[in-house]
């Protein structure tokens, strides 16, 4: 018998079913990224029959590899783009109301090694700062050298002037995107990972009637008749333009962002160390995170697309030299825990697309001549107001009721403000009392899966029970984030987390087998080892 979970219509076989049930979806959502689950929750809570189709798990592409920043982009009011700064603040404020779990403040210091820094970027965050109005978060302040050295221990204090802090909010964006899939269920939407979008339907006059899709575990092939069809694919959206027509020029480009994964001794304490302008003119962060640092720079724009993208040496020495210069303790390649890249879609610029209208600046919405649409571009930070575009657009193009978004203040599954001291699970937020529960009823499910992480068995049972779970990567990677964290621990842990999983879903010792060797090859992409690196074609900032 199994414990209570609280989550029985986050079924997978359940979700199979009604797709074979459905005659005709109002909304077909392509992509399980941020975007598309955005897109799919609003459409849900508008009471709108909804389906979204992933590929492969939910936020696999880049909605795992992001900074975990929900933010304005300091970066954007720099450029003058007050609007889009406005619009991000006022996203952060939203989604540390409805998903208080997952997202929380951020300390961020900026140590300058002028007095010009120290003006201006006093100025211009106080500005960041009073942009946020009613959610606005902690006061951003000026700070004397002594203090920074305080805030930040193992800085590097030669030439140290003083420094200023401000505010942002972090979150686990690979969580996110798990509980926004079960708020989808939750508002009566299905959603389905591992099911390949492979083909466009038409009707005769040349207008979007669904998609063809293929359910990767079995191989089974559906027919989805749908009134509207959602691109929201990240940087695939171009793949599925030109299954819509073949001409149809790229939309968007991808542009790579690393981050290398270092033990916090680094950099103890609680700040984010934040370098808005290295020597060579880009930016550096150094951010906790789980207990780790997250350290990264801006983004390399690249002409080739990956859902497992090979982080450039070339970016991984940058990250390393940089941020050697600014700390006591050097990091080397043998620190690197972990190393991964994300891809960003770079909207191109629209004289490229044809056949389209141009909606919005800070991401690209359009629609194409047969009513396909496609959202893509801007951030996480942002998935909610994009989805809200998408669904405003979509309730035009397929006539559907005109029906208000209600996603301002719709609660993220999870939503639970009373952390409890030091526990774990407070990540899951109102689940951790289901998966405390389910220890109570298997004690050996409170066992740890690793002596230096606190991450226990019952986490792997729930994760397949309740969060859609398929494979060993889609615990370590993406449930528990341990292969983002530490690459070589994940590996450690793979054995035991196949044995779990295959225990839940009654597979053979085959499964498991095939499951580890799978992982480790993966894996090892995620440690330094020697690469052949693929050329950037010039470098943004
Ligand atoms: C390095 C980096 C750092 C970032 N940091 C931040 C940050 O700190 N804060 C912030 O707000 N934003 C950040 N962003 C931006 C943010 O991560 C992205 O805007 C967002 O994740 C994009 O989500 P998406 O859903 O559009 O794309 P994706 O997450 O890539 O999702 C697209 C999905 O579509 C699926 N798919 C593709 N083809 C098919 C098909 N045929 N059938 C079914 N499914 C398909 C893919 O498998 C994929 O899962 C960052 C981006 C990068 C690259």
């Amino acid at each position: 018998m199994k414990a209570a979970s609280g989550l029985a219509n986050f079924r997978r076989e359940l979700f199979l079913q009604e797709v074979k049930n459905t005659p005709v979806w109002d909304i077909i959502v392509i992509g399980g990224g941020a975007t598309g689950l955005g897109v799919a929750v609003d459409a849900a809570a508008r009471g709108f029959k909804t389906l979204l189709l992933e590929q492969s798990d939910f936020a696999k592409g880049t909605s795992s590899r992001s900074t975990k920043l929900v933010h304005g982009g300091v970066r954007y009011l720099a450029q003058g783009d007050i609007k889009l700064v406005y619009e991000a603040l006022y996203e952060r404020g939203l989604l540390l109301q409805n998903a208080p779990h997952l997202v929380n403040i951020q300390s961020f210091v900026i140590p300058n090694y002028s007095w010009w820094n120290e003006m201006l970027y006093g100025v211009g965050l106080t500005v960041y700062d009073l942009m946020a109005g009613k959610y606005r978060l902690n006061k951003t302040g000026l700070l004397s050298g002594k203090k920074v050295k305080q805030l930040l221990p193992n800085i590097n204090t030669e030439g140290l002037k003083g420094g200023v802090r401000y505010y942002d909010g972090q979150f686990d964006d690979a969580r996110l995107a798990i509980n926004l899939a079960q708020t989808c269920a939750e508002q009566g939407g299905v959603v389905l990972n591992y099911t390949k979008v492979t083909g466009l339907t038409k009707d005769n006059t040349g207008k979007i009637t669904g998609v063809q899709a293929q359910e990767l575990e079995s191989g089974e092939i559906y027919h989805l008749p749908a009134k509207a069809v959602v691109n929201a694919t990240g940087v695939f959206v171009n793949d599925i333009l030109q299954m819509n027509a073949p001409a149809t020029k790229p939309l968007v480009r991808p542009s790579q962002g690393v981050h290398v994964v270092l033990d916090s001794s680094f950099l103890p304490g609680e700040n984010a160390l934040m370098i808005p302008k290295t020597p060579d003119g880009r930016v550096l962060f150094v951010v906790p995170w789980h207990q780790h640092l997250l350290v990264g720079t801006t983004d390399t724009p690249l002409n080739q697309n990956s859902l497992e993208p090979t982080a450039l040496e070339t970016e991984i020495d940058f990250i390393l030299d940089t941020a050697g210069k600014y700390l006591v303790r050097k990091p080397t390649r043998a620190d690197v825990k972990s190393v991964f890249a994300g891809l960003r879609p770079l909207a191109a610029p629209t004289k490229n697309t044809n056949s389209t209208k141009e909606i919005s600046r800070s991401h690209k919405l359009i629609v194409a001549d047969s009513g396909l649409i496609t959202i893509t571009g801007g951030k996480w930070t942002t998935y909610r107001k994009m989805a809200e575009e998408t669904v405003d657009e979509a309730i035009t193009v397929a006539h559907l009721p005109e029906t208000p978004c209600s996603t301002a203040n719709l609660k993220i599954h999870g939503y639970f403000t009373e952390k409890v001291k030091n526990d774990s699970l407070n990540i899951y937020g109102s689940d951790r009392a289901f998966i405390r529960e389910l220890i109570n009823y298997e004690p050996a499910l409170g066992q740890t899966l690793h002596p230096d992480f606190p991450q226990v068995q019952a986490e792997v049972v729930w994760a397949v029970r309740n969060e859609m779970a398929r494979t060993v990567e889609d615990v370590l990677a993406r449930r528990l984030r341990i292969l983002f964290l530490d690459a070589r621990a994940a590996m450690k842990m793979a054995p035991q987390v196949a044995a779990l999983m295959a225990g839940e879903l009654d597979y053979d010792l085959a499964w498991q087998e095939k499951q580890l060797l799978e992982f480790t090859q993966l894996a090892e992409n995620y440690l330094l080892e020697p690469q052949i690196p693929i050329q950037p074609l010039s470098t943004t900032y």
